[in-house]
């Protein structure tokens, strides 16, 4: 049987769609393998999110090239769809897929022979419904449901790589996530570049949260990442009522002044995604709210940075994922004027970071004495179960049982930066 691999750079709608493309290959004849194991065919699904991610890709392809010289090496995703040309010029790439036809590559590959060595279509705006189901070896599975995005932050690559913003449609978002249920997965992450824009048949993402919740099987639904404009009322009052919709979202703030928000072309201000986190904090009992952070755009003065810094400090984050400013040339801010020094950028990332591991610390500590049902995943070197809570605290356990997909009540009895640790009380199913 002809194997093939899916290497998966970025974020997790890249993930969701490598899923899918495994699904597509195995239900035409391939064998999965994973990552790192010799295949007849690599498929690479870039990340263009920064010159070093673009690198990063472009080190892989070599790699792979050059590991296994037999293989056919096949290119998509956002750094395919943006330098197509400098890809192929790498060398003993097969074919390079644009996101248009990203869908396509099951098919594609099949036929490769036939195609021309760069497939790089307009990507339309209109909703969408992809075939099969994603192959996740873990167990949380992730559902893309939306793709692209209107916003144009000034520095961010994502409307040119994958387009204007369009929603799946909603019966297949449902049908997917009841394959998946079969298969298992008891919880879903729902993906996508901006998904609180979702918008499909009068549904918008609180309905369609609606639909899912009535997937039997599934336990979980859980909010990946989200704009805060777009997590209004209709989402905190579904967490609010409990039900499947997991107390947890990444609510992305990038900056906490409101001059730099305004350059990035965020269309908020501090005080606005205070008073939203606020809502989540007093109406969402224990809700775990993480965000993005991005520190040395141009023109961050110190005192913009300890605007930002003064706010992470202020609002209870569980965690914070903090990117030094990185300037890609397609981006508007690539122009602006006022850029920040490498070392002072490093400095601030560092200073977020750490900032960032003590919210961790605080959030774990919260839960000491207390009870948190957790879906376990696996089970570590040293023989702990681990796992997560619905707002996605990490817990760790030790039991004898096999807990693996099941959820059990832990009393949590001490806790770490890392993760919450306690006893199993109860398996709960
Ligand atoms: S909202 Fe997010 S994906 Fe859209 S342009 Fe801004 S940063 Fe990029």
């Amino acid at each position: 049987m002809r194997r093939a691999s899916v290497h998966t750079l970025g974020c997790r709608l890249n993930q969701a769609e490598s899923a899918l493309l495994l699904d597509g290959l195995v239900s035409r004849g391939w064998a999965a393998v994973p990552e790192g194991e010799n295949a007849d065919l690599h498929i690479v699904n870039t990340c263009s999110v920064t010159r070093g991610s673009e690198a990063k890709c472009r080190r892989l392809i070599r790699l792979l090239r050059k590991r296994s010289p037999e293989a056919r090496v096949v290119v998509t995703g956002c750094y395919a769809e943006l330098d197509a040309e400098r890809i192929r010029a790498i060398g003993g790439v097969d074919l390079v897929v644009g996101t248009a036809d990203k869908h396509r590559l099951p098919d594609l590959v099949s036929a490769l022979d036939g195609v021309s060595p760069i497939v790089r279509n307009r990507i339309e705006r209109r909703s969408f419904a992809i075939e099969g189901a994603g192959i996740f070896a873990e167990t949380r599975a992730n559902l893309k449901i939306q793709d692209g995005c209107d916003q144009f932050c000034t520095f961010c690559v994502i409307p040119l790589t994958r387009g204007r913003a369009r929603s799946r449609r909603a019966d297949d978002c449902v049908r997917e996530a009841e394959a998946l249920a079969a298969r298992g997965h008891r919880e879903i992450v729902l993906s996508g570049v901006n998904i609180g824009t979702y918008s499909n048949g009068g549904a918008d993402l609180a309905r369609l949260i609606d639909r899912l919740e009535e997937v039997s099987g599934l336990d979980r639904i859980r909010i990946g990442s989200i704009e805060p404009m777009t997590a209004g009322e209709a989402i905190v009052a579904r967490m609010e009522r409990g039900g499947k919709l997991c107390p947890y979202l990444h609510l992305c703030l990038q900056s906490g002044d409101d001059g730099i928000l305004a350059e990035m072309g965020r269309p908020y201000t501090a005080a606005s995604y205070a008073a939203l986190f606020g809502e989540y904090a007093h109406r969402v009992p224990d809700v775990g709210i993480g965000t993005d952070v991005l520190v040395g755009f141009p023109g961050e003065t110190e005192e913009a940075f300890r605007n930002t810094m003064d706010l992470l400090e202020a609002l209870p984050f569980y965690h914070f994922h903090v990117f030094p400013y990185s300037e890609h040339p397609r981006t508007r801010s690539a122009r602006f004027p006022a850029k920040v020094r490498p070392d002072i950028i490093r400095r601030r990332a560092d200073e977020a970071r750490a900032l960032g591991e003590e919210k961790k610390r605080r959030f774990h500590e919260r839960f000491i004495g207390r009870t948190l049902d957790v879906l376990f995943e696996t089970c570590d070197r040293s023989g702990r179960w681990v796992g997560h809570a619905p707002n996605y605290a990490r817990v760790a356990a030790s039991s004898a049982e096999d807990l693996a997909n099941r959820i059990a009540r832990v009393r949590v009895e001490e806790s770490s930066v890392a993760e919450a640790r306690g006893t199993v009380e109860e398996v709960l199913g």
